[in-house]
């Protein structure tokens, strides 16, 4: 199964700098000989891997991106400055590939990897590069290289950071829906009437992260045959888990039910799924009852520190994925 972000870029790499037609002049040298400077070299287009990036989100809203060209050369011999590199940070693992023939140019898979794509323009020499004893005065210099443009696609297979689980009905695709703010497509997954749904979930001043909705974690599910390995392969690289409760939907009389049911559906799967860390939120705090019902679970559960949230009327949203953020950050 996989999620895939992707985008198409255009990159330059700057011209070089013209060389310079000059003679030198000073008071009592009326006629002295040529000082035309060379031209800079234009700055490279170059990608490296940033461990901190997990997606190509950036990439939906800057799609050009172009390095400065080199400054032209000047009189008394003076060299034009080198533009500047561009380089564009990458999460570990993007695959670049040329946007028209599709052919790849190269996988970034280690954390720093450093890749220079474009080099820049070479700088133009200026007309003192031409001066030679029978050729004395040079009234020519030359131009800076063009700088080279290329289109490319960029495409990375996203690894959901964050499984949300809960019993049908619990909220788990309307909380998605509320907190994230892009979906890449996804591919390749067998069981159509169950793929899990990826959000990139957008933070201020954060690192976008991948949550996946992943329904269908009923009772009995671990049996049922179309819920293969496959299916639970995903949440066990997820790197936690989000447990969502209904909290206007539990039981008084046994205020942890649904939370069991779930866990114990993990237990089946085996321990990589039950031992993962989860953060318990309860939903569907906008309806009245849920207030006592949900001080009722918290009463009876384990730690219990419980984030309280309605997806509907987006309560409680803001500290939740602020929360998971720093889960996140944490961990790496
Ligand atoms: P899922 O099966 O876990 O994906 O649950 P859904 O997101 O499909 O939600 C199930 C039902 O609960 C829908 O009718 C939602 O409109 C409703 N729902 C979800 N979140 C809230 C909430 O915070 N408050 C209320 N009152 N209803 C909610
Ligand atoms: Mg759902």
């Amino acid at each position: 199964m996989k999620f895939i972000d992707e985008a198409t870029i255009s990159v330059s790499s700057g011209h070089g700098g013209s060389g310079c037609v000059s003679f030198r002049r000073e008071k009592y040298i009326p006629w002295g000989g040529p000082d035309g400077g060379n031209g800079g070299k234009g700055g490279d287009i170059v990608f490296k891997t940033d461990p901190g990036k997990r997606t190509l989100q950036v990439f939906k809203t800057r799609r050009i991106f172009k390095a400065e060209n080199g400054a032209p050369g000047r009189g008394k011999q003076q060299t034009g400055r080198d533009g500047r590199d561009t380089v564009i940070p990458l999460p570990p693992g993007t695959i670049i590939s040329d946007a028209e023939t599709q052919q790849v140019i190269i996988d970034m898979v280690d954390p720093d990897a450093t890749f220079a794509f474009l080099k820049g323009g070479r700088g133009g020499k200026g007309n003192r590069h031409f001066t030679s004893s029978t050729y004395r005065s040079p009234k020519f210099a030359q131009p800076g290289e063009p700088g080279q443009t290329a289109t490319v696609r960029l495409e990375l297979k996203i690894l959901a950071d964050i499984g949300l689980i809960g019993l049908p009905n619990a909220g788990k695709s309307t909380l998605l829906s509320v907190i994230s703010a892009a979906r890449p497509a996804i591919g390749d997954y067998p069981f159509t009437t169950l793929s899990p749904n990826l959000g990139m979930v957008k933070v201020k001043d954060g690192e976008p992260f991948a949550v996946a909705d992943i329904p269908g974690l009923i009772e009995g599910a671990h049996t049922g045959a179309g819920l293969g390995i496959q299916f639970l392969r995903h949440i066990e690289r997820t790197r936690f888990l989000v447990h969502l409760i209904d909290a206007s939907a539990i039981d008084p009389a046994d205020p942890l039910k649904a939370y069991r049911t779930i866990n114990n559906e993990l237990t089946m799967y085996g321990k990589t799924l039950t031992e993962k860390p989860q953060v318990v939120v309860l939903n569907k705090m906008d309806i009245p009852e849920a207030s006592a019902l949900a001080d009722v679970f918290e009463r009876t559960i384990q730690p219990a520190a419980c984030f309280r949230i309605s997806a509907a009327a987006c309560q409680g949203l803001e500290d939740l994925k602020n929360h998971l953020l720093m889960l996140l950050s944490q961990e790496t």
